[in-house]
């Protein structure tokens, strides 16, 4: 089984050399963490998270003064944010617009170091930024839906997608849900990206109508799992793997495998305190299998 080859050594880069000011400012207050925490989670878990936010347009989750202030996504670059962090220039419909984007270790601590604490990317790479490399399936669960529910939700998702010849992959959110992702190689345009996203939903709501809902609101919502697909149009963004998110819990935005999933208890299970220690006992990266998937949406001829 590749996924439980031993796991590759990978360096943990050393923070030194991007000043982290405020180092003992509180980020998550219920858990002591500090910036410096933060810094270094980001500095121990670069390597499987660069792949996932390196070279896309960025949308970044800051909290100046810790989660319980004011927290505000941001998707431009500011005026010296530091060397390490780039731009993407992005055409609109007046012009054209700069944004957000890093390619290594110290351009993530220069994040750090303006107090980002989550990072959301978009699902699309800067050399071809038309198009999507993967497809979000963001399962949300009403407040009354049990952990149990979710698990089977990610389930039968896989298996629908298995049945059209897709495979996916699944991760915590770090927050309240799962988050189904599916790999797609060559890169598809968005609008059939979208348009697949939806017709999926909309099918495993009609299917199963008191588990599943395919339409945005709290109301529609009441005892079921909305199957957010508008994460899979251009612009939208969903969290990357590994990202720490700005609540209590300090959960964190875990890859596991299908096999794994019956055993984690919550969305937020895997934190910026348990994860370091997750991470030196497995034994493979659960998602090895990603970057290597070659698979497109299906052809209706
Ligand atoms: P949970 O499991 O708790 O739902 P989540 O990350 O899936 O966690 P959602 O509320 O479902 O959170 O949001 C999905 C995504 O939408 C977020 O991860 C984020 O990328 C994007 N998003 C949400 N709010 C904003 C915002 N104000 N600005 C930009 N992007 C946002
Ligand atoms: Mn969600
Ligand atoms: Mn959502």
């Amino acid at each position: 089984d590749k996924a439980q080859k031993a796991e590759p050594k990978r360096a943990t880069p050393s923070t030194g050399e991007i000043e982290i000011t405020h180092p003992e400012r509180k980020a998550i207050p219920a858990l002591n963490v500090t910036k410096q925490d933060v810094a270094d989670y980001y500095s121990l878990v670069s390597a499987w998270l660069l792949p996932e936010i390196a070279n896309r347009p960025l949308s970044v989750l800051r909290c100046p003064d810790g989660i319980h202030s004011a927290c505000f996504f941001q998707k431009h670059a500011g005026k010296g944010w530091g060397e390490h962090i780039k731009s993407i220039t992005i055409k609109e419909k007046n012009g054209s617009a700069e944004y957000l984007c890093i390619d290594d270790v110290l351009g993530l601590l220069e994040l750090v170091q303006m107090n980002v604490l989550e990072l959301h990317p978009w699902n699309t790479h800067a050399r071809d930024l038309k198009r999507a490399d993967r497809l979000v399936f963001d399962l949300d669960p009403h407040a009354s839906v049990t952990w149990k529910r979710m698990v089977a939700a990610a389930r039968i998702l896989r298996k629908h997608l298995a049945s059209i010849g897709l495979e996916s992959f699944v991760r915590t959110s770090g927050g309240k849900g799962l988050h189904v992702v599916v790999p797609l190689r060559p890169t598809v345009a968005w609008a059939k990206v979208k348009a697949f996203a939806q017709a999926i939903a909309v099918a495993m709501s009609t299917l199963q109508p008191d588990e599943f809902v395919a339409v945005a609101g709290d109301k529609n919502r009441q005892g079921k799992i909305f199957i957010d697909w508008l994460r899979n149009t251009a612009g939208a963004t969903s969290v990357a793997s590994y990202s720490l998110r700005a609540r209590d819990a300090g959960g964190v935005a875990m890859p596991l495998t299908w096999d794994e999933l019956g055993k984690v208890k919550s969305g937020d299970a895997f934190t910026i305190r348990n994860v370091p220690a997750r991470l030196q006992r497995r034994r493979g990266d659960p998602w090895a299998e990603f970057e290597r998937i070659e698979q497109g949406l299906p052809k209706i001829d």
